[in-house]
């Protein structure tokens, strides 16, 4: 029902048709005219309006540890340039609002998320996000959570909660390749694997934070109409993939691009990427 709601809510937010204009001549041929690039101006900006770039980090650290770490430094240059850019940096609940048609999405809007649930998101990431009053979404796998040593400890989770600019999301259960998965199980074991996939990492948000997880970032961005479903049935209102390119009010909810960031990017490299993604996004209903 959500997944239906949210899908009818995208529709809604489709650009206007701008009219094609009619030959005209004179001062009335010149106003219409006139009125007609205006238009074509606002039917412009409501396309803008319908996309925005979801980023995806892992770790964070003084060094470039391994593929997946983001020098904390590089983020922090990122954040300042993206600014000066004019890039608003809003609440992935922002973006999933106004890509739904549900509430204003700002131009040029940014959404920062982290995946996997890393400790260097609490000693490196958190006093940015403080200092900053930057808002991000953490997508843990809560079965690491406290068990592997990389991860963040269920108090420190409580603590970054606590800052109120950051919530936490699904990542299911304990981060599995669907696609290994659907191959070593009979058909109704699979889906029953991907069911308490999805539904326990929100009891466990639930009960561990207070918190309702309503978002999920797919495992290695591994997803189809299958999972999809069975995500809509779990209670989840988006998910998120990868992909090289803005998120589009014409994309599923449940299959969200986002932008893979990793240190070798640098500033100048995001920038491309952001400025190329944005004219990847969908432009055709699908
Ligand atoms: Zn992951």
């Amino acid at each position: 029902m959500l997944f239906d709601d949210m899908r009818h809510g995208a529709a809604a937010t489709c650009p206007p048709t701008v009219p094609t204009a009619a030959p005209a001549r004179g001062r009335g041929g010149a106003a219409l005219r006139a009125l007609l690039a205006t238009l074509a101006l606002l039917a412009a900006a409501a396309a803008d309006a319908g996309s925005a770039a979801i980023l995806v980090y892992h770790r964070f650290g003084e060094v470039v540890a391994d593929s997946m770490t983001t020098r904390t430094a590089t983020f922090a240059a990122q954040l300042v340039r993206l600014r000066a850019e004019g890039y608003a940096i809003v609440p992935l609940a922002t973006v999933v609002d106004g890509l739904a048609g549900r509430a204003p999405l700002p131009e040029k809007a940014v959404a920062i998320t982290v995946d996997d649930g890393h400790r260097t998101v609490y000693t490196e990431l958190l006093p940015i996000i403080r200092r900053e009053r930057l808002p991000v979404t953490l997508f843990i796998y809560p079965s690491a959570i406290a068990n592997a040593a990389y991860a963040l400890t269920w108090e420190q989770l409580a603590e970054i909660v606590v800052s109120g600019l950051v919530d936490v999301q699904s990542h299911t259960w304990w981060h599995p390749d669907f696609r290994v998965e659907r191959r070593r199980l009979a058909p109704d074991a699979y889906r029953q694997f991907v069911r308490e996939q999805l539904e326990k990492p929100r009891r466990t948000l639930r009960s561990r934070l207070g918190t309702e997880a309503a978002m999920l970032a797919w495992p290695f961005g591994i997803h189809d109409a299958e999972l999809e479903t069975a995500a809509a049935e779990a209670g989840y209102r988006a998910a998120f993939a990868l992909g090289e390119r803005h998120a589009s009010d014409r994309d599923p909810p449940l299959a969200l691009p986002r932008y893979l960031i990793v240190d070798g990017l640098g500033v100048a490299g995001l920038l491309r990427l952001l400025r190329d993604g944005a004219r990847r996004a969908p432009e055709a209903p699908r």
